[in-house]
């Protein structure tokens, strides 16, 4: 295995040797969004320097080069996923907006009365709310699938749940609280047993698990940028080829036509049927440049540093007094998610926030899972490959004192 270096990885990241309230930053909010390496805010501003021009639009060099650039990070994106051909791959906002296209496009157009549409308790509001929107368009019904005690979607109800009526399945890769991976190839074979679809929400996944839609064979899957160490403002959509086909566009206007008059408007090809308007062309130049970054990286040794980080901080959080988890089970991914007794959530991040360590506090945007779990919310510390194991014992001793403090 090629050697990961730690000191060298996190040298790229300019943000990181900034102080934050006197004292020298500790990003653990990287579930949230990861901070941006040097070459992406470069490839950004790059873009703006020497080839600002629309793609797609116009015959001169400028756009040419700016839809060569556009385009390769098009390809880079197919690749990194494994997907078929760059028709698979739709530019999108984000994973929320890529969610909201398949609810609008497929959901609106093909779900009816009686429908069922099938999600489960540890999705993101992202993963919730375009299905609620689109259930009470049709009249499709949401059906939910329960977690096992360790914070899992459970195997052993998904046949009671996903059944004939099923349409879609929709679910998280890995939930942004618990931080465990679900079984989605269990999930995608029963469902496909039903001739149900699959959308798989992968925002947390893409960044720490390798991901190869083809394998998995899900219909849909969604993810963004910002939390691969990429931009803001950028997502993808993978759908497969044969349905992106026959799904109706999602919103109108110039690039996703072919002709247009006031009798008959024509659609324009994958994957430009889905990409209406001038899209973010710098974010998305510069998610390729990400990619690029990513895959320069020895991705082996980089996760299993990253999966050493993960295990000693969980030996070091169990160590502070009051500290709950909200699921017991050891995350997969450095996502860790509890509260500490007789301490508000937020009382915690800011006294965290003023010796310098970032964390969150809150629902996480999963409100509904906060219920399941008779929780009002909770602290949530996620790592990256950047981040040290100098840093967690920073914060967990800063914890330990807190834990010992009246707020
Ligand atoms: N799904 C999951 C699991 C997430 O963690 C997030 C963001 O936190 C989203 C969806 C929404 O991502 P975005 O806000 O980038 O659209």
């Amino acid at each position: 295995m090629e050697n990961f270096s730690f000191r060298d990885f996190r040298q790229q990241f300019p943000i990181l040797t900034e102080q934050v309230n006197g004292q020298a930053l500790i990003y653990f909010d990287n579930a949230a969004t990861t901070q941006k390496p040097q070459c992406v805010i470069d490839s950004y501003q790059d873009y703006y320097q020497r080839c600002n021009a629309n793609v797609h639009r116009a015959s001169h060099a400028l756009s040419t080069m700016a839809t060569m650039d556009y385009e390769k990070a098009r390809s880079s994106v197919k690749n990194f996923i494994n997907a078929n051909t760059e028709q698979e791959v739709i530019w999108t906002k984000g994973s929320t907006e890529s969610i909201n296209l398949v609810a609008q496009s497929w959901g609106r157009s093909s779900l009816k009365a009686g429908d069922e549409i099938v999600l489960s308790y540890c999705a993101h509001h992202a993963n919730i709310v375009p299905w609620q929107l689109v259930a009470e368009q049709t009249g499709a019904k949401i059906k939910l699938l329960a977690l096992n005690e360790n914070g899992v979607i459970a195997t052993e109800q998904l046949e009671q749940v996903i059944g004939e009526r099923t349409k879609i399945v929709c679910v998280a890769h890995i939930s942004n609280v618990i931080g465990k991976i679900n079984p989605v190839a269990d999930i995608i074979r029963v469902a496909k047993r039903f001739q149900a679809l699959t959308l798989i929400d992968g925002a947390q996944a893409i960044a720490h698990i390798p991901v190869d839609v083809t394998a998995l064979g899900c219909d849909f899957y969604v993810f963004s940028a910002h939390k691969m160490y990429g931009p803001t403002g950028v997502g993808v959509l993978y759908g497969k080829q044969e349905l992106l086909d026959k799904m109706p566009p999602y919103q109108g206007g110039g690039e996703m036509i072919k002709s247009v008059s006031f009798d008959h408007t024509t659609f324009n090809t994958l994957p430009h049927k889905f990409e209406a308007g001038t899209p973010n062309i710098a974010g998305i130049i510069a998610f390729g440049a990400a990619i690029d970054f990513l895959n320069q990286q020895p991705c082996r040794a980089l996760l299993d540093y990253e999966n050493r980080l993960r295990d000693y901080c969980f030996t070091q959080l169990v160590t502070v007094p009051g500290l709950a988890f909200i699921v017991e089970a050891a995350p997969d991914i450095p996502v860790f998610s509890f509260t500490l007794a007789e301490h508000h959530n937020h009382d915690v991040a800011a006294a965290l926030d003023s010796v310098g360590v970032a964390i969150r506090a809150g629902h996480h945007c999963a409100m509904p899972l906060m219920s399941y779990l008779q929780l009002d919310g909770c602290l949530r510390l996620s790592l990256s490959a950047y981040n040290s194991f100098a840093e967690v014992d920073y914060a967990v001793t800063a914890l330990q004192r807190i834990s010992q403090e009246k707020l």
